[in-house]
């Protein structure tokens, strides 16, 4: 073929497959030159949590949220934020963000890049509150074209993977009894890094031999005891090792996971997109946190960049409703392994959404994140 009809052949084969995208997209989608605004609303929710949840650093009961709704031409998305105490947000602080946000001035619900952008720099950290919005976008433009997320971006939400289910630390009787709880979970997280470790995997492996992830949330001091204690970990059916120390401890991690069996991932030690280049060469792979990256678009980013960088990819949580929860699940289909069961360990969810069956993530066919709200 010469080089103009190649040109034409291109040109006619890329109208092609444009018409066929946009022809089942409804027309009044792009229609955002008139008056149309986007208008957003929050309010405050607490999660009553199933379990009292320890991990190294703390024990709570509950979890404080906020959750948003931007609406635009009679559709409604939905967005959420979650707090936990170690992020440094709260439901006053995430309020008071969200009332800076003028989500009215921007004209074009479409242009998540910029307006995400000029709502990242309305300040310094808030990143759950930026995920709330981020979220609430991410649903709505996905309903005004009609399609979910996994088809936007276009993966196989069939290659949802298994999700963990997580056992916090607790005494070993009670340990065993949560563990026969989680039955149906092809892989369990299990927390570590107080002064009962080996204990804790003991208790879980008296009641199961389905493969386990451990997560010492930064509780482990010395980096001897570390590598001794993943040797150990890799005998007990461990495939994984999230942030075993402190987060500002590059070096130690580094040589941690030179000689380390596992790998081993930067969860508190990388939290946004920029945060990768300070963290390859020093840890296997990375967790991601829609709370912590500030929503969709930024994890979708970060999974691009640890891929490009030969980095493993786990998709984490807070605890969270069906909200943040399914959205993150849109991503789940391109990621090592995911920790997506937050809706799982509270007693008062406000939506449903993707669901786990079988250990397995599995996301609906509804448009935007595919949750409806209860009530
Ligand atoms: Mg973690």
């Amino acid at each position: 073929m010469n080089k103009s009809r190649r040109s034409f052949f291109q040109r006619t084969v890329s109208l092609v497959a444009a018409s066929s995208i946009f022809s089942s997209i409804p027309s009044f989608a792009f229609n955002t030159q008139g008056t149309k605004k986007m208008k957003m609303t929050f309010r405050p929710y607490t999660l009553e949590l199933k379990h009292v949840f320890t991990v190294a650093s703390l024990s709570r009961t509950t979890t404080p949220v906020v959750l948003v709704e931007i609406e635009y031409d009679g559709i409604v998305g939905y967005g959420e934020a979650s707090m936990p105490p170690y992020l440094g947000e709260s439901q006053e602080s995430v309020m008071a963000f969200l009332k800076r946000v003028d989500i009215s001035k921007y004209g074009n619900p479409f242009d998540l890049e910029s307006i995400l952008a000029d709502i990242d720099s309305l300040a310094f950290h808030n990143t759950a509150a930026k995920a709330s919005v981020d979220i609430a976008l991410h649903d709505l433009v996905g309903k005004l074209i009609g399609q979910p997320w996994y088809n936007i971006w276009g993966y196989d939400k069939t290659k949802a993977p298994n999700t963990t289910f997580t056992i916090g630390i607790d005494k070993a009787n009670v340990v065993r009894e949560k563990t026969k709880e989680a039955v149906g979970f092809k892989i369990l997280k299990v927390k570590l890094g107080k002064d009962n470790d080996r204990e804790m995997i003991e208790s879980v492996r008296a009641v199961t031999n389905v493969p386990l992830t451990a997560d010492p949330n930064q509780g482990w001091k010395d980096k001897f005891y570390a590598l001794d204690m993943i040797h150990w970990l890799k005998e007990q059916g461990v495939v994984y090792i999230e942030q075993p120390m402190a987060k500002e401890r590059y070096d130690d991690h580094a040589w941690l996971t030179e000689r380390s069996p596992l790998p081993i991932l930067a969860d508190e030690s990388c939290q946004r997109l920029a945060d990768i280049a300070s963290v390859k060469g020093a840890y296997s792979g990375i967790v991601i946190k829609l709370m912590k990256c500030t929503g969709m678009r930024e994890a979708h980013k970060m999974i691009t960049l640890a891929r490009a960088n030969n980095m493993k990819v786990m998709f984490g949580c807070m605890t969270e409703t069906s909200c943040a929860i399914s959205a993150a699940s849109h991503l789940s289909p391109m990621v090592d392994w995911a920790d997506l069961d937050g809706m799982l360990l509270i007693k008062n969810d406000a939506f449903t959404g993707t669901i786990v069956k079988e250990g397995k993530l599995v996301l609906s066919d509804e448009p935007g994140i595919g949750v409806k709200k209860i009530g």
